[in-house]
Formats: C-alpha cells, sequence, structure tokens
C-alpha cells in the first residue's frame, strides 16, 4: 500500500520539521525554506502489511498563496498544520483547506498545532478551536523539536486514510 500525503501550511509553520522528525527522529533549528516541493517516504506496518507514506511537503508561501493545486492533487490524506506562536498562521489555513478538500473530496486530514514547546501567542486556543469547528477536525497539538504527538499524528492519518479506501 502506498499513500500519499501532504504537508500543507503557511511558511515556517514547521512543515519540513515535523516530516522531518517522522522520517528521520531528527530536529535541527536551522532554517531552510523548501523550495518547491520535498518528497520523502517511510514504511510503516500495520496488521502485518506495509504502508508506504509518501510525504510530499509542500512550500507555502504567505496567506494561503503558493501550493500548486497539482501538488494536492491525488493525495490519500494531509496534515493542515499551524503554529501556535502565530495566529497569522492560522487565519490562512480555511483557503489551503478548500483547495485540499475540493481536489481530494474523500480524502481524509489531521490538523497539527505546532511548535507547543513554545509559548502560545495570545487568543491561539480560541483561534484553533473555530478552525475545530468550521474544519469538523480535532487539532492535535505536536512538536516537531521534542517529538511531542508527531508519531501519533502520522499513525492516526494512517490509519484513517486505510479505512477511508
Ligand atoms: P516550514 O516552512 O513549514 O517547512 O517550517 P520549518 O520546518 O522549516 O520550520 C520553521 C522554523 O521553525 C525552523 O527554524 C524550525 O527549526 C522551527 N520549528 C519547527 N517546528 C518546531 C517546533 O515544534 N518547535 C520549535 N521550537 N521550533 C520549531
Ligand atoms: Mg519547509
Amino acid at each position: 500500500m502506498k499513500h500519499k500525503i501532504c504537508m500543507i501550511g503557511e511558511i515556517s509553520v514547521g512543515k519540513t520539521s515535523l516530516t522531518r522528525r517522522f522520517v528521520k527522529s531528527v530536529f535541527d533549528e536551522q532554517y531552510k525554506t523548501t523550495v518547491g516541493v520535498n518528497i520523502s517516504t517511510k514504511e510503516v506496518l500495520r496488521e502485518d502489511k506495509a504502508q508506504k507514506l509518501i510525504i510530499w511537503d509542500l512550500a507555502g508561501t504567505t496567506q494561503g498563496k503558493g501550493i500548486l493545486p497539482q501538488y494536492m492533487a491525488g493525495s490519500q490524506g494531509a496534515f493542515l498544520v499551524v503554529d501556535c506562536t502565530r495566529i497569522e498562521s492560522i487565519q490562512y489555513i480555511f483557503s489551503y483547506l478548500e483547495s485540499f478538500k475540493k481536489l481530494n473530496p474523500k480524502s481524509p486530514y489531521e490538523l497539527l498545532v505546532n511548535k507547543v514547546d513554545l509559548e502560545r501567542a495570545p487568543g491561539v486556543s480560541e483561534a484553533v478551536r473555530e478552525l475545530e469547528n468550521a474544519s469538523g477536525a480535532s487539532a492535535k497539538w505536536t512538536s516537531a523539536k521534542s517529538g511531542v504527538g508527531v508519531e501519533k499524528a502520522f499513525f492516526d492519518l494512517g490509519t484513517r486514510i486505510i479505512h477511508s479506501i
């Protein structure tokens, strides 16, 4: 089983860091902007079968623009990633979500609120709650730095993909 999943979100929310944490179990502070798309894969065992996750780490720019629809097309799942230290990263996730749903109406997605090792910006909890209400998803709080929530987030999305196909 091979499944394509997309990392979607504003620039600098931690899409690349979350991917590296999951695929390689590493984190580095050094900031490298993703240009275009990075594709990495990780195989996980599920109920005696191998599931290969093909992770498309998309370079978002700002304000909900910048992701080419063809990158999202054919995805079996997605992570919508926001940053709990920057409330504006939440604002624009709606337009990314709309694009994703239009292209992949049946694919599950998970909402990740990343950087929980840092202090939350004021208003973030309320903004996340609104996003949960609007999207019907319940947010998972993660840290690519400490690793909190990361493994489980990928496991849960992988499981939902298997059950959605
Ligand atoms: P992307 O543009 O969404 O791919 O974001 P990156 O993964 O490149 O991360 C942007 C910056 O945030 C980098 O300096 C990372 O080291 C940092 N970062 C990413 N995730 C976390 C996290 O969970 N905690 C902390 N403290 N920093 C993070
Ligand atoms: Mg990146």
